[in-house]
C-alpha cells in the first residue's frame, strides 16, 4: 500500500482543487484522485462562469460571498489572471408577478447582508443598453456578482496547491473505498490503494456510484444542460442577465459578457433531460438564440463559436448536499453543486478545511443546516 494521507479527495473539480488548496495550506497531507487526466475535466470545464452570491438561502450566500473574495483578490493576492470581472448579476422582470417574486426574496437576501437593489427599467437600460424595454417592470442588481474563467480558475487553485504540498494522481479511477469498522481505511484505484484519516467525496456526477462504495446514498442525478460561446467584441452590457421566464422548451436561460468580450451563454431546459448524455443538440440554438435576441436585440448579429454540453449535479431540492456523514464518521460528502459548483467551490473549499479540522464556526452550522446530507429534500431552492 502506498503512503497514508490525512486526506484523500475524490474529483479534482470545481469542489475538489480549492478544496485541495485550502487543506494543503492548513498544513495536511493531501491526495487528490480523478480519472481523468489533468485538473477540472470533467462539469468544472463546462460550466459559464457566473459567480454570484445572489441566492435565496443562508449557506449559499455565506459561501458564494467568501468564494467572491477568493476570486475578487486572486489576481492581487496570488498573481494569477483568472478572468475575474466584477460584472455584477441582473434579473430582469417583465410582469407584476415577477416583480414581486423578486422583490420579496430580496428581503430575505438583506437579511443575509447580500448586496442587492431594485433597478427601474431605465436605470435597467443604462446597464444593459438596448435591453427590450416592453413591459419591463425593472431588474434585480448584484453588484458585487461577477464571472471568471473556470479554465483559468482551476489551474489557478491547482498548481497553488501543488505549491502547498497537495499531491494528484491522474488517470486513476476510484472503484472501492475500504471500510474498517465504521471508518473509511483506505480508498482503493484501478492501480493503487490509499490509506487516510478521512476522504472527501468530490466526485460531482459520480457522487452516487462513490456513495455506493461506503454503503451509503445520495440523491445526486447528473442533468444535462449546453452552453455556448460568442467571438469576442467590445464590451457593451455589464451585468450577467438572468431571465427566468419559463417557455415551453425551457425554465431560462442566463448571459453575459466574459472578460475577454465574449457572450457566454446558456438554457435551463425543461422538462430536465437527466443521466450523462454529453453529446450537443440541434434543439439548444434555436430555443436559447430566439429568447435571447428577443430580449436583447443587439445579441443578434453576434457570431456563436462553440457550443458544448455538461450536466449540472443536481439534487431534488437545488441545494448542494455537504458534511460529515451520520454513520461514517470521517467521510465527508461535497456533492450534488447543482448550477452552482464553479462559485461554490473556494468557500467551500474552506469550511470543508474546518469540518476536515473540526473547527466550525457558529456560522459554519447554520450554513450546514441547508446542506445536511440527512435532510428530506423535500424543499426547493427559489433560485436553483
Ligand atoms: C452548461 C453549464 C453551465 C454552467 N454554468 C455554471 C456557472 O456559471 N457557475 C457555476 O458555479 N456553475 C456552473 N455550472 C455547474 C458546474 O459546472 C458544476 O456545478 C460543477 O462543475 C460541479 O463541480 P464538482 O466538483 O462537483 O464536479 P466536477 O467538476 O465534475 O468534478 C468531479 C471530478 O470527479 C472525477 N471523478 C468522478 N468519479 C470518479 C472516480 N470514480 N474516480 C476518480 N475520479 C472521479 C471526475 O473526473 C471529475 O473531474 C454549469 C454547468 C454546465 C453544464
Amino acid at each position: 500500500m502506498a503512503k497514508a494521507y490525512d486526506i484523500v479527495i475524490i474529483g479534482a473539480g470545481s469542489v475538489g482543487v480549492p478544496a485541495a488548496l485550502s487543506l494543503a495550506r492548513a498544513g495536511l497531507s493531501v491526495l487528490v484522485l480523478d480519472e481523468l487526466a489533468s485538473p477540472g475535466q470533467l462539469s468544472n470545464k463546462k460550466a459559464i462562469g457566473g459567480i454570484r452570491a445572489t441566492h435565496s438561502d443562508f449557506g449559499k450566500i455565506k459561501v458564494c460571498q467568501r468564494s467572491i473574495e477568493i476570486f475578487a483578490t486572486w489576481k492581487e493576492k496570488e498573481g494569477d489572471e483568472i478572468g475575474w470581472l466584477s460584472n455584477g448579476y441582473s434579473y430582469p422582470a417583465y410582469s407584476p408577478e415577477m416583480e414581486k417574486k423578486l422583490k420579496d426574496l430580496m428581503l430575505v437576501q438583506h437579511r443575509f447582508g447580500l448586496n442587492i437593489r431594485w433597478v427601474a427599467p431605465a436605470e435597467y437600460n443604462k446597464l444593459v443598453p438596448g435591453i427590450n424595454m416592453k413591459e419591463l417592470r425593472g431588474s434585480t442588481y448584484s453588484p458585487e456578482d461577477g464571472s471568471a474563467s473556470p479554465l483559468l480558475a482551476v489551474n489557478a487553485f491547482y498548481f497553488k496547491s501543488l505549491a502547498a504540498g497537495a499531491e494528484y494522481r491522474f488517470g486513476e479511477k476510484v472503484t472501492a473505498l475500504r471500510l474498517s469498522g465504521d471508518k473509511v481505511a483506505a480508498v482503493v484505484t484501478d492501480k493503487n490503494e490509499y490509506a487516510c484519516a478521512a476522504v472527501i467525496n468530490a466526485a460531482g456526477n459520480s457522487a452516487r456510484a462513490i456513495a455506493r462504495m461506503a454503503g451509503l446514498d445520495v440523491p445526486v442525478e447528473p442533468d444535462n444542460h449546453e452552453g455556448a460561446i460568442t467571438e469576442p467584441v467590445q464590451r457593451f452590457f455589464g451585468p450577467m442577465v438572468v431571465d427566468i421566464r419559463p417557455e415551453p422548451g425551457s425554465a431560462n436561460y442566463y448571459f453575459y459578457q466574459n472578460h475577454e468580450g465574449q457572450v457566454v451563454f446558456c438554457i435551463t431546459p425543461d422538462p430536465p433531460i437527466l443521466g450523462v448524455r454529453p453529446e450537443s443538440t440541434s434543439v439548444f440554438f434555436p430555443l436559447v438564440a430566439k429568447r435571447m435576441v428577443q430580449l436583447y436585440p443587439r445579441l443578434a448579429s453576434l457570431r456563436v463559436r462553440r457550443s458544448w454540453r455538461g450536466q449540472y449535479p443536481m439534487t431534488p431540492d437545488g441545494f448542494p448536499i455537504v458534511g460529515r456523514d451520520a454513520t461514517i464518521e470521517n467521510y465527508i460528502h461535497a456533492v450534488g453543486m447543482c448550477g452552482q459548483g464553479f462559485m461554490l467551490g473556494p468557500g467551500l473549499g474552506e469550511l470543508l478545511t474546518r469540518i476536515v479540522k473540526n473547527e466550525e464556526t457558529a456560522d459554519d452550522r447554520h450554513i450546514l443546516e441547508s446542506f445536511l446530507p440527512t435532510r428530506e429534500f423535500r424543499g426547493v431552492e427559489a433560485l436553483k
